[in-house]
């Protein structure tokens, strides 16, 4: 058994357009420019100018006292489960969550905590999902210490927590003694999509990051705000998982020029993916989940090709998506044009006719 990953085929077709996720886009000329004049310092000891004003910027975003700049957003999430639980605690997220599903058993191998998966529609639990699976606090059950949710639903289908349940969510959270995190990794893909802004959407959740690496842009970072007190503690951790930088202002500019360019026009995404979806459901046989963000979730077996089959053919034409626990992924971001869509409908109708 083997987790490397295979080479790059030096045969393979090259890649036309690539649906395989946002965090395929490539850093742009003018943003390359901005992380060239950065002005940088030494981070670890809070002396990078640029990351300051970053994290000064996204606390300010999100409604929160304090951030700290991680190398991903994996990191963000582990760093905030370790500084809120100890070992045994039990966290209660979504069965698909990126936290429980993705993060290579972090927090169980780290932290050493117990994760309760609930189940719903759309990658999201209800609030009464959340307050059946609460219990009181006894000798024999384990300390139910945090919530999480990811806001947009990755897996769910890219889709967007109303503030509504969020905001039971949380309550009932607050009233049952539990922290409240948000794994925000495309938070401002629902605030675009739904015009609130960040800070009101998550009013009553302690902790939010922001993946910058995915459609804002960035080669790399992500944004971890919270109360300063739970930022100290974050920050210890991220010392000890060794992801203190330096002269991290190089990657903070990208984020810098990223919420000056990169955020209004997640709209174009949005366009773009309703297209994708609009043109699929035209094709018999494809079922395709209306998106409401920048995630469209299909499966073709209805017109009789298989979904991997469908991914190797489009591959063969250039075209790269994934399969993601049993259905296609097609994710639109900053490299993805309206004409791109087009043409990979138009692929997609090929393959099926053939098929
Ligand atoms: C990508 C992603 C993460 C992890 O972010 P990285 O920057 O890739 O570590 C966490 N949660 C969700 C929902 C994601 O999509």
């Amino acid at each position: 058994m083997t987790y490397t990953p295979a080479p790059r085929d030096p045969k393979a077709i090259p890649v036309h357009i690539n649906l395989l996720s946002d965090t395929q886009t490539r850093p742009t000329p003018a943003m390359r420019e901005a992380m060239a004049r950065a002005e940088v310092g030494d981070e670890q000891i809070g002396d990078d100018p640029t990351t300051n004003a970053l994290c000064e910027r996204v606390a300010d975003l999100l409604g929160k006292q304090a951030a700290v700049f991680m190398p991903s957003g994996t990191m963000c999430n582990v760093t905030a489960t370790l500084s809120y639980c100890r070992p045994g605690d039990e966290i209660l997220a979504h069965e698909s969550a990126h936290l429980l599903a993705r993060e290579g058993g972090a927090h169980a191998a780290l932290g050493g905590f117990q994760i309760t998966a609930l189940t719903g529609a759309d990658g999201q639990f209800t609030p009464e999902t959340f307050r059946a699976a609460l219990h009181p606090r006894t000798r024999y059950q384990p300390p139910q210490v945090l919530v999480s949710v990811e806001q947009t639903a990755n897996i769910g289908g890219g889709t967007i927590w109303k503030k509504q349940a969020l905001d039971e969510v949380a309550q009932i959270a607050k009233s049952n003694g539990l922290a409240t995190h948000m794994d925000g990794a495309r938070l401002l893909n629902a605030c675009v999509a739904t015009g609130i802004a960040a800070r009101d959407m998550i009013t009553g959740w302690d902790s939010a990051w922001i993946d910058f690496s995915k459609g804002l842009g960035t080669p790399i970072g992500a944004v971890l705000a919270g109360s300063r007190d739970f930022i100290d503690d974050v920050w210890r951790w991220k010392q000890r998982l060794g992801g203190s930088m330096r002269q991290s202002g190089m990657c903070a500019a990208a984020c810098v020029y990223a919420l000056d360019h990169h955020v209004d026009r997640l709209a174009e995404d949005h366009a773009n993916a309703r297209a994708l979806a609009r043109g699929l459901s035209q094709i018999v046989g494809l079922q395709v989940q209306q998106p409401e963000t920048n995630l469209v979730f299909f499966t073709p077996d209805g017109a009789g090709v298989s979904g991997d089959k469908m991914v190797k053919a489009l591959r063969q034409r250039g075209v790269l998506l994934a399969m993601m626990d049993g259905r296609i992924r097609a994710c639109t971001h900053l490299d993805v044009t309206a004409a791109m869509i087009e043409e990979t409908v138009g692929l997609v109708r090929e393959i099926v006719r053939g098929a």
